[in-house]
């Protein structure tokens, strides 16, 4: 993408109500645009964002076997009154009246209408286990939304639902989605450490929430530095093993974390100091396990091996993708602007044309920009270096290849490593083929 066709409306001022770095580095580098109080636009550079995000997830998913599907946002109110939850939900959720008078609401999850869905379709525990996801606008009508993207009120989440026959099948689903939870973070470039929770108004009995440390985050968190240590994209544990599932479930029994509801001062302080971590955190994602809640209450029983009819076991898991493109900002950024980890940024470099109109400027960056024009951002505007420096650094690729008159006469071109600063002079062969 050539940065002077580019729709990319960066922002010199930012709204006072932007109070948080993700926020204020949204709007500046031109990822999103507020269009109503907690509604927002995507524009080209954030959507790039939020759809990396939403492919790791998609494809970890598939990876342990979950099948995508896609409902609609708009729900009947009859549906959430089957499980009791159209009156219990509250203001948060947005109710709306079609022309008929029928009352419909924007989803704030799905576990009713997935439960019906899978009503309707399934007959026998044969069928069993079902892992089913999708990913799909929600709307909640917060009280105060903030923090930009981070609490929206229509956001952007993967939810999973999964059914199983019987307690057993139930909790190894769960460890198994627990897996694909960390793998999703690890190749998003964020720690995310689950730590036990409330089930809260979806009910239930078992549930992790998994947060992301930064220093904005709503909740205070103690953590093992295991926990940061442990790349979960390379463990072998086999999602499809039992026996790897009940390692895993060991191994966060074991693993202390705890939010500040939930700390235990005394396990905590058997953890040797060097070890203990301990912050503030973003959800970011959420796992439950519930029984039998909604089929029970929604009536919903398929046949078992004895030929009786059952209630299958369901679980729910959510990962906020809208709300990730905030909090891996706020965990991951300096006073210049974002520094995108290199699996989820817009593009994968920045090309800095320092003299556009210069013969060999113009011919060096025309080499590497016609390499692959989808995927880098090609500076080409006539605007001072220092302009170019500040908006590269701002919108954070992590690397920007820079090029200036006096070395492209030589066939050199500089690196710039956004993390570290560091700028390297080599070859243009060599650029092209480190970043190819
Ligand atoms: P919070 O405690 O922040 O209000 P929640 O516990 O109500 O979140 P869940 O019902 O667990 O949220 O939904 C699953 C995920 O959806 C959350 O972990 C979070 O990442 C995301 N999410 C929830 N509410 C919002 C929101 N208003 N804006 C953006 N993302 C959200
Ligand atoms: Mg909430
Ligand atoms: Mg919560
Ligand atoms: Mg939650």
């Amino acid at each position: 993408m050539r940065l002077s066709q580019a729709f990319q409306p960066t922002l010199k001022e930012v709204p006072a109500e932007a109070q948080i770095a993700s926020h204020r580095l949204m709007l500046r580098a031109g990822l999103v645009r507020q269009t109503s109080a907690g509604i927002y636009a995507w524009l080209p550079a954030g959507l790039r964002v939020l759809r990396n995000i939403a492919q790791i997830v998609r494809e970890e998913q598939d990876a342990i076997g979950a099948q995508e599907v896609l409902m609609p946002t708009l729900q009947s109110a009859d549906l959430w009154r089957r499980s009791g939850r159209y009156e219990a939900y509250g203001p948060e959720m947005l109710r709306i009246e079609d022309r008929h008078g029928r009352e419909l609401l924007y989803g704030p999850t799905n576990e009713e209408m997935i439960t019906d869905l899978f009503g309707s379709a399934v007959q026998s525990y044969k069928e069993l286990p079902q892992l089913l996801y999708q990913i799909q606008w929600k709307f909640r009508d917060e009280i105060r939304p903030r923090f930009g993207v981070m609490r929206g009120r229509e956001f952007y989440m993967k939810d999973a639902y999964s059914f199983d026959a019987d307690y057993e099948g139930a909790v190894r689903s769960y460890y198994r989605m627990m897996l694909s939870y960390l793998r999703i973070f690890r190749r998003l470039g964020v720690v995310a450490v689950p730590m036990a929770a409330d089930t809260g108004p979806i009910g239930g009995e078992l549930s992790h929430e998994f947060l992301v440390m930064a220093p904005t985050g709503e909740s205070g968190v103690f953590y093992d530095s295991d926990w940061d240590a442990i790349d979960w994209t390379q463990t072998p544990l086999d999602p499809e093993n039992p026996q790897d599932l009940e390692k895993l479930q060991h191994l966060v029994a074991t693993t202390y974390s705890a939010t500040d509801e939930k700390h235990d001062v005394q396990a905590w302080e058997k953890l040797p100091p060097e070890k203990r971590r301990e912050g503030r955190g973003i959800e970011v994602g959420h796992i439950f396990y519930f029984g039998t809640k909604y089929t029970e209450a929604m009536g919903i029983e398929i046949s078992g091996p004895d030929g009786q009819p059952f209630a299958p076991q369901m679980g729910s898991y959510g990962i906020g993708v809208s709300r990730l493109v905030g909090a891996i900002i706020e965990a991951s950024h300096d006073e210049n602007g974002i520094i995108w980890p290199t699996e989820v940024a817009p593009y994968r470099f920045s090309l800095l044309n320092l003299r556009p109109g210069d013969e060999a400027c113009d011919r060096v960056c025309g080499a590497l920009y016609g390499a692959d024009p989808d995927n880098i951002l090609y500076d080409d505007r006539s605007e001072r270096a220092g302009v170019k420096f500040n908006d590269a650094d701002l919108l954070g690729l992590p690397w920007q290849v820079i090029v200036g008159p006096r070395s492209a006469k030589k066939g050199l071109v500089e690196l710039k490593n956004r993390v570290t600063g560091e700028r390297t002079e080599l070859p243009l062969a060599e650029a092209a083929h480190q970043l190819g």
